[in-house]
């Protein structure tokens, strides 16, 4: 049975422009004059007074506050880039669209505090008009987010960094730099907390030895094994891609991860990210700066993030910022959630709210003892709790 589609019309408070602009009450899906269209498409918008709000319009939107889509006239695409109130745009022949955000769209999405994110899935209508090369377009719609990467600002409020995206893929190197497992725990977190499939890519495989081991966040060797750590992760049911860029190990297998997903890319500098990701596409530019030259350029450089299409299908993400981001908004609360192995024992702890540290009749630290949660993913909660 096909689902019920609700629809009403809402009222959208617009800025009221410098010039002088022909009076439109009801305005509908229909509405195409060539002012609004020129208007939504200019680049750098002007100042405007404050408070200057003072046209309504009305438009149709479904039960989600998103405009009716308009099939005939509209085109699918994927949000790749956004430099301010310019969207660049990949329809699904992988074709760049420069666009803007339809100012009655824009409004509504401010108002619901979810401004257009890069990995957002939308409809844009085509202006005949090149900018730049690119084909010009305005963002009508924007569906409904899947997964969203955000981090919180001082004030709490959530921005979505990337949205839409699968999976992360974890990248760190098992030597040059020695591989720091509490870390790949950290990243395995932030993939659950943002709601991706984590992947752990260990890299450098190359300079495997028997002996070689860990190293713990303060730069001091542990006696862990890497064969043993990575077999570790492998045992609690993570996806583990041993690679190296070196002899090719593991790339094919790495091609078939990415092909078709909009892949999350993290990874300390160093570790050989843009290493593997010439393998898998060469000639994909990542974003190769790093997070202290990004502190130069403001607080705003740290959040963009860019879509890079894949010619196998799918994209990557890129983004300093979201290398940087790891533990942002995750309550301690919700952290044992993260731990896939401490799950099947919360239930049995004495304390309903149990924070698995000190307390009593802990079934956490009981599993422990018992060998069945090792001690190293232990230390490594107490760590992060500590943190968040
Ligand atoms: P990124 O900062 O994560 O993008 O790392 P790069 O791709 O720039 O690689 C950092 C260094 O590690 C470079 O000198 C690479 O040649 C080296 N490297 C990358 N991948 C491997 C690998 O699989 N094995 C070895 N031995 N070295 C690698
Ligand atoms: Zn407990």
């Amino acid at each position: 049975m096909a689902k019920k589609r609700t629809t009403r019309k809402a009222r959208v408070g617009f800025r009221q422009n410098r010039q002088v602009r022909r009076r439109s009450d009801e305005w509908t899906r229909q509405y195409r004059a060539e002012e609004e269209q020129l208007e939504d498409t200019e680049l750098s918008e002007s100042v405007r007074a404050k408070g200057a709000l003072s046209r309504k319009r009305t438009i149709l939107v479904d039960e989600n506050d998103a405009p009716i889509v308009d099939e005939l006239h509209w085109r699918r695409g994927r949000v790749t880039k956004v430099h301010g109130r310019v969207c660049f745009v990949n329809d699904d022949e992988h074709r760049a669209w420069e666009c803007t955000v339809r100012r009655v769209l824009r409004t509504l999405l401010i108002e619901s505090r979810a401004p257009v994110a890069v990995g957002d899935r939308v409809w844009f209508s085509m202006h005949p008009e090149l900018s730049d090369g690119h084909p010009v377009g305005v963002i009508e719609r924007v569906e409904e987010r899947i997964t969203r990467l955000s981090r919180r600002d001082r004030r709490k409020r959530e921005h979505t960094i990337v949205a839409n995206a699968n999976q992360l893929l974890a990248v760190v190197s098992i030597a040059q730099p020695r591989l720091r497992p509490h870390l790949v725990d950290r990243y395995i977190v932030a993939a659950l907390k943002g709601e991706l499939h984590p992947v752990l890519c260990f890299n450098k495989i190359d300079l495997l030895r028997e002996d070689l081991v860990t190293e713990d966040d303060d730069d001091r060797q542990t006696g862990l094994r890497v064969q043993d750590v990575i077999a570790e992760f492998r045992d609690l049911g993570y996806e583990c891609l041993p690679t190296s860029a070196v002899t090719g190990e593991g790339i094919d297998e790495l091609q078939a991860v990415l092909k078709d997903r909009v892949t999350v890319l993290a990874g300390q500098s160093g570790v050989g990210k843009s290493s593997l990701i010439n393998l898998v596409q060469p000639g994909l530019n990542l974003v190769t700066r790093d997070v202290s030259e990004e502190n130069e350029k403001g607080r705003h450089t740290t959040t963009l993030a860019e879509l890079l299409p894949l010619d196998s299908g799918g994209y990557v993400v890129d983004t300093p910022g979201i290398r940087a981001f790891d533990l942002w908004s995750v309550e301690p609360g919700e952290l044992e959630a993260y731990f896939v192995e401490f799950v099947p024992h919360i239930p049995n702890c004495h304390f309903g709210d149990c924070s698995h540290r000190r307390e009593d009749g802990c079934a956490v630290i009981a599993a422990v003892e018992k060998g069945e949660i090792t001690e190293r993913r232990y230390y490594s909660y107490l760590k992060m709790f500590d943190e968040v």
